[in-house]
């Protein structure tokens, strides 16, 4: 019955059905059916598949039937080097035509490796070689224990159905490729973004081994590289990156890179947070050594986050957000550090994304309003001054001060354009008053954040405004801390020296705090310096702040400085500084932060009542 040219036909369909079927993870299974197939088809007693590497010379058993029982290890047939392959093997490097091998002394050498594994004597074999264009990807093989003649049309339907294992293999090669590209990144070779989050999604599901740790990796300050030395360096430096991430651990740890400067290591085995932290020191000094690019020695450091993840508990999302928030911890606390995730930073993160939600449409909303803090003269209660504060309305939360949104605005480039409404929410309430014949000689201060004051444009911006409500020169006066005057010493001065030409005052806002701008404030435009309120809370009580304060009183009066003092919460501290010298102040003795409304018809009345004496 075997080999008639018509139930050869049946056997190439039906062969061929079946590979058709066959995808990359099932084509070996499919394989070794098709071969059993074939095995008792042709009544041959070993047939076998095999794939060619040219890259190493060698071809790779692919599928086999039957399956030898006792396989040696190293299997001696699963990768044969053409270069010390017998002729049998040799031939099936680059054959192009099916070959037919019967006993007879020249193939001594395949006879014995055939031997060796199979424990057989001598037979014959007929091979086909899968062909892709030119190229011989590899070979289909048929043994018979003994002899056997292969007709011509058996020859051909073995080449046919060659060409059908060829196609599979082309297909397989492709999907796996395929697969590669879509879960590794282009750069480094590392996995992607898409694999790590399908590693994470199978180690999170109910029942699997915890807890799962995470490593969240950003490199300190990757852009530097990019702007000074071009990003062909930043690239090599993420790839020398990389390469030691994966040799200090690739087996034990899935390693993903998120793009950017970003790469997450998961450790393969469940691990708690000790002794994930301690991995992530050992990696983090494993990645500190120095890196050499075009001449220049590079000693670059990593932030890590540190998270865990409870199987069916925790979401990948959950985990890798964690993750991410305690890198950003390591980062905002000086970078170099290794961070782990608290719910303490889970709330303020909570806290922080729902202001950032809201706060992008704050000014278009209108939700946003000033409050005036008066500022008085403590020996007559007259007003000097009226500071604006900046209050939220927030549409949850109820009315928010400035510190749960200053620093939020700041971080996700809001300062600017807050800061522009305040200043012309301060000056047109400002404007307002004065066409009434109110507030003719006060003083309106404004807080200017730090990120202000290096936006391009700014001082136009402030002369715009002062122009645009016609305020008279020198009564707005600008609020900046100390700190920020000392960290670019020559740049502020440069821009508070054109503020003041502009025509506006500057004040030194929590004077006393921080590093002392004492030092420059001969060679700085400033105007007031105002007492930081920890200082003066305890004045009368605390001999330590009372010291400070009269140092400050003195430094104010040398140089010629208005001097004011914040905080005054108690008769005690207000009469302290009467004593020294010090009457101007702010403060809830005197009066909470007031609504422009209250603070107009202060203005009206001229002075708040004194209900203490000096
Ligand atoms: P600051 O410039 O030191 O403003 C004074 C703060 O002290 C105000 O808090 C005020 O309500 C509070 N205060 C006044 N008297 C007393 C007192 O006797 N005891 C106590 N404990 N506190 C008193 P507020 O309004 O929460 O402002 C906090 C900070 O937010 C301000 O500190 C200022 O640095 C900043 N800020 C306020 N408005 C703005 C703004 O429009 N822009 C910018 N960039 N920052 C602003
Ligand atoms: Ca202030
Ligand atoms: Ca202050």
């Amino acid at each position: 019955m075997n080999g008639t040219p018509r139930s050869l036909d049946l056997m190439v369909k039906s062969v061929a059905t079946q590979l058709m079927a066959a995808t990359a993870t099932t084509s070996v299974e499919v394989s070794q059916r098709v071969l059993a197939d074939l095995v008792s088809y042709l009544g041959v007693d070993v047939s076998f598949l095999r794939y060619n590497d040219h890259k190493i010379r060698a071809s790779r058993l692919i599928a086999e039937w039957p399956i030898r029982p006792n396989i040696p290890d190293p299997d001696p047939l699963e990768i044969v080097y053409f270069a010390d392959a017998d002729p049998v093997f040799a031939v099936s490097e680059n054959a192009k035509k099916p070959v037919v091998l019967r006993p007879e002394p020249a193939t001594d050498d395949y006879q014995r490796r055939i031997e060796e594994s199979r424990a057989v004597p001598a037979t014959s074999m007929a091979a086909a070689p899968l062909l892709s264009g030119n190229v011989t990807t590899g070979a289909l093989g048929f043994i018979k224990f003994g002899d056997r003649e292969w007709s011509t049309d058996e020859l051909n339907a073995l080449e046919t159905i060659a060409s059908l294992f060829a196609q599979v293999q082309a297909r397989v090669l492709a999907e796996e490729r395929l697969r590669y590209l879509a879960e590794h990144d282009d750069l480094t070779g590392l996995h992607n973004r898409r694999a790590l989050l399908s590693h994470l999604d199978e180690r999170l599901a109910a029942g699997r081994p915890g807890p799962v740790s995470t490593l969240f990796f950003d490199l300190d300050r990757l852009k530097a590289i990019n702007d000074y030395l071009g990003h062909t360096a930043g690239d090599w430096f993420i790839r020398v990156l990389a390469e030691r991430l994966r040799r200090s651990g690739d087996g034990e740890n899935l390693i993903a890179r998120l793009g950017g400067d970003e790469f997450v290591v998961v450790p393969r085995a469940a691990m708690d947070e000790a002794a994930a932290t301690a991995l992530a020191h050992q990696l983090q000094s494993a990645l500190r050594e120095q890196v050499s690019i075009d001449g220049e020695v590079l000693t670059r450091t990593v932030s890590i986050g540190v998270a865990q993840g409870t199987p069916g508990v925790d979401t990948t999302s959950d985990l890798l957000r964690r993750a991410d928030q305690a890198v950003l911890t390591a980062k905002n606390s000086g970078g170099n550090k290794v961070a782990v995730f608290t719910d303490d930073m889970a709330m303020k993160n909570e806290f922080r994304n729902d202001i950032e939600l809201h706060l992008q449409n704050v000014i278009e909303s209108g939700a946003l309003l000033l409050h005036y803090l008066p500022e008085v003269d403590m020996r007559t209660g007259e007003i000097l001054a009226a500071e604006a504060l900046v209050r939220w309305q927030h549409p949850t939360r109820g009315l928010l001060g400035p510190d749960a949104f200053i620093g939020v605005a700041e971080s996700i480039n809001l300062a600017g354009e807050l800061g522009r409404w305040v200043m012309r929410s301060a000056c047109a309430d400002f404007a307002a008053w004065q066409s009434r014949g109110l507030g003719e000689n006060i003083v309106m201060r404004i807080n200017v954040s730090p990120v202000q004051l290096v936006i391009d444009g700014f001082v136009e911006s402030v002369a715009g405004i002062l122009e645009e409500f016609g305020l008279a020169r020198g009564s707005v006066c600008l609020e900046i801390t100390e700190n920020v005057v000392v960290q670019d010493i020559e740049t502020t001065r440069i821009t508070l020296a054109a503020l003041k030409a502009a025509g506006v005052q500057i004040a030194i806002d929590d004077f006393g705090t921080g590093y002392s701008a004492f030092s420059h404030l001969k060679s700085l435009p400033v105007d007031t310096l105002k007492i930081d309120r920890g200082f003066v809370r305890e004045l009368g009580s605390d001999p330590g702040d009372l010291a400070i304060v009269r140092a400050i009183i003195a430094l104010a009066e040398a140089f010629g400085l208005e001097l004011v003092a914040e905080g005054v919460e108690t008769e005690a501290a207000a009469l302290t500084l009467l004593r020294h010298g010090c009457h101007r102040a702010q403060g809830f003795l005197l009066s909470r932060p007031i609504a422009g409304a209250a603070l107009e018809s202060l203005l009206s009345k001229g002075r708040l009542a004194i209900k203490f004496s000096a």
